[in-house]
């Protein structure tokens, strides 16, 4: 008798094991969809994952495949099968939480549709009229020093400053391997990111470009999923994070621009995976080359640089000669303290944002926090308005009149008056984009502002316009969140605003610094001109804090040096990997007994010098769950796929022993 194992699209462990009739034999192989029953009365569209022949003893025991999709080849290659067991291994969840992240919704649909239609012409495949761009001297070296590096090892890092012309080069290494019979795969952070981008990569690849992100539509996505699978694929994937699931045919190049982006890490839900270091393994499959590119490389990346794993490439002259922008720190701690602070605005700031409009050209600010201020507060008695679901005070959003909680989204109508001692007058505490803009236009009335945060991307395309609106100048000012970091590129900003530097580099986590380190570096690169240096204006109290001084001397190597050495001490990445353990439970006695217990069991397998916790996280209540978290640090000498059997295997014992009804748990590989 033929029998299939199929993979689910649901959160459970395995394989489940059904009859193929024979009539739909013909059409079946690894990596063919399928649709089977599953539960009392639910069908699945199911992934197959072997075939075999074998005698059933008890055929009551097993039910029958429905029905086989239609494809033209098996819907996912033996190569991704392969990689999803790996993803779901390594980052401790299961193959079915791995297969619907990367299968568009279409494609999962548990009945016989017909195919996703191609709008694309017949002659796809068409030649782009553009001549790729010229490279400088400056990018033609680090070019060849790349293409030298992949004859050594196959990933390398390019450390190039900001605006060196990065993607030029990316370009010119892709058109490389797509001369060679290769595929391309050109990896992005954000979305946001993409739209840039993709125009220009049209003008040079045509339509051999496919785009591959969430705001496509999930036909879009089907499409161009099926067309990687065709005998006319696309030669390059411009794509975020899930376009690590694509099949690939003949991969030879893989490009992870931003390479540092903590938003390569999926938090939530399942696979909370980081799709870089995916790449990396996708890649290796492959036997694919990797491209990592940034102007603040990752430690873990430069790590791998410096330690041999990776070769490294810099490239240190910006694009046409232009100067790096000079960093300004000015100490708003004295200021405030002479009262010579106009709201958030030193003198020093606000004396550039003059001259730059007087000039006629741009300037962008920068602060972590949207919002009108993070807190308000009764001035009389102290009282604060918190989230009722979520241990966090909420965050007041003047224009919408709104106390907003900016974990689990509730809103609030501010109050009238403080429920505890009736004061009027609640005192906004703390600085958001929305309370920079308002102050803004009090200060400077001339200048024409926009604000760039979640609250002002919200509509479609909302993200175009006022990026569009800033490229065209009309608009002046940019003020934003760290969107305003990204990889942007505008001709006529001459000065940046960094608020309050303070909020980042006080977050209670081991990677604050790093992360302060890249914003406020990649912030301040986007301005200068050809004409003028550009100029930043750092806002901090903690004026002498070490990396206050990195970022203003663009001393990376001792940042990574500092960095590394505290690290090490301490035994955080890269010298150790962690997994973080989260229990969430509406029950807080039932929560912490729980938490204790994960915790001696942890103890017994992996020694107490290798675990932390359980504590209560930074915020310990989200959308009235309460949350612990337990911290495992195992050096690299501990064998990662033991670490990982042996938690499976724990979860497994304590769910049997009912020490977990009604809590939920999620493992978190490589937090970010
Ligand atoms: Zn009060
Ligand atoms: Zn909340």
């Amino acid at each position: 008798m033929t029998l299939v194992d199929v993979l689910l699209p649901l959160p459970l462990e395995g394989k489940f094991t059904y009859i193929l009739p024979p009539a739909l034999a013909i059409d079946v192989r690894v990596g063919s969809r399928v649709i089977v029953p599953f539960g009392a009365k639910r069908q699945y569209t199911a992934i197959v994952t072997a075939i075999k022949e074998e005698d059933v003893d008890d055929l009551k025991k097993l039910k029958e495949v429905i029905a086989v999709h239609p494809d033209p080849a098996p819907a996912v290659t033996p190569d991704q099968l392969t990689l999803w067991t790996w993803i779901a291994d390594y980052y401790l969840c299961t193959e079915g939480d791995v297969l619907r992240a990367a299968l568009p919704a279409p494609l999962l649909h548990p009945a016989l549709r017909k195919r996703p239609r191609s709008k694309r012409k017949a002659d796809a495949q068409g030649e782009s009229t553009t001549l790729p761009p010229t490279l400088t001297p400056a990018q033609q070296q680090a070019a060849d020093a790349l293409r030298e590096a992949w004859t050594r090892r196959p990933v390398a890092l390019l450390h190039g400053v900001t605006s060196s012309g990065k993607t030029e080069i990316y370009i010119h290494l892709a058109l490389d391997a797509i001369a060679q019979g290769r595929q391309v795969l050109y990896l992005v952070p954000e979305i946001a990111l993409t739209t840039q981008l993709s125009d220009r990569l049209r003008r040079v690849f045509g339509e051999r470009l496919g785009v591959y992100h969430s705001r496509c539509t999930d036909v879009q996505r089907a499409d161009i999923w099926l067309r990687q699978l065709s005998d006319q694929p696309y030669d390059i994937i411009l794509g975020v994070r899930s376009s690590v699931f694509l099949p690939f045919q003949r991969l030879g190049l893989v490009i992870i621009d931003e390479e540092h982006e903590n938003t390569y890490k999926q938090q939530d839900p399942a696979p909370r995976y980081h799709a870089r270091d995916v790449a990396v393994v996708v890649a290796h499959h492959a036997h694919a080359r990797v491209l990592l590119g940034t102007a603040t490389p990752s430690l873990e990346s430069y790590h791998n640089a410096l330690t041999g794993k990776y070769s490294l490439v810099n490239l240190k002259e910006r694009w046409g000669a232009v100067l790096m922008p000079v960093i300004e720190i000015v100490d708003i701690r004295d200021l405030r303290r002479k009262h010579r602070m106009s709201g958030s605005f030193s003198p020093r700031l606000l004396g550039a944002l003059r001259e730059t409009l007087e000039r006629g050209e741009q300037a962008i600010l920068f602060q972590n926090r949207r919002g009108y201020a993070p807190m308000m507060e009764c001035p009389v008695c102290g009282w604060v308005p918190r989230c009722a679901k979520c241990d966090v005070s909420l965050t007041y959003h003047r224009r919408l009149g709104q106390l907003v909680c900016h974990y689990c989204g509730t809103a609030y109508r501010l109050p009238d008056a403080c429920p505890a001692c009736g004061e009027t007058h609640l005192k906004p505490l703390g600085l958001g984009t929305e309370r920079i803009e308002e102050e803004l236009h009090a200060l400077l009335p001339e200048a024409r502002t926009a604000r760039l945060d979640l609250d002002t991307t919200q509509a479609r395309d909302a993200y175009e316009h006022i990026l569009d609106d800033f490229a065209c100048h009309r608009t002046d000012i940019l003020i934003g969140t760290q969107m305003v970091s990204k990889g942007l590129d505008f001709a006529h900003v001459s000065v940046v605003g960094i608020m309050n530097a303070d909020t980042m580099l006080n977050y209670p986590d081991f990677r604050s610094h790093e992360r302060a380190y890249q914003l406020m570096a990649q912030v301040a690169g986007r301005c200068g001109r050809r004409d003028r240096q550009g100029l930043v204006i750092l806002q901090t109290k903690t004026a002498d804090m070490p990396v206050v001084a990195h970022v203003r001397h663009y001393d990376y190597p001792t940042f990574y040096t500092e960095q590394t050495d505290e690290r090490q001490l301490f035994g955080y990445p890269p010298f150790t990997r962690l997994i973080f353990i989260y229990l969430r439970g509406r029950d807080e006695r039932r929560l912490t007994d729980a938490s204790h217990l994960f915790r001696s069991r942890l103890d017994t397998l992996f020694n107490p010098t290798r675990v932390l916790g359980p504590e209560a996280p930074a915020v310990a209540r989200v959308s009235g769950l309460s949350i612990r978290k337990l911290m495992l640090k195992l050096e690299p000498s501990y064998s990662p796929s033991v670490a990982r059997s042996q938690l499976r295997q724990l979860l497994h014992d304590l769910n049997a022993e009912g020490a977990l009804s009604g809590l939920t748990i999620h493992f978190d590989a490589d937090p970010m």
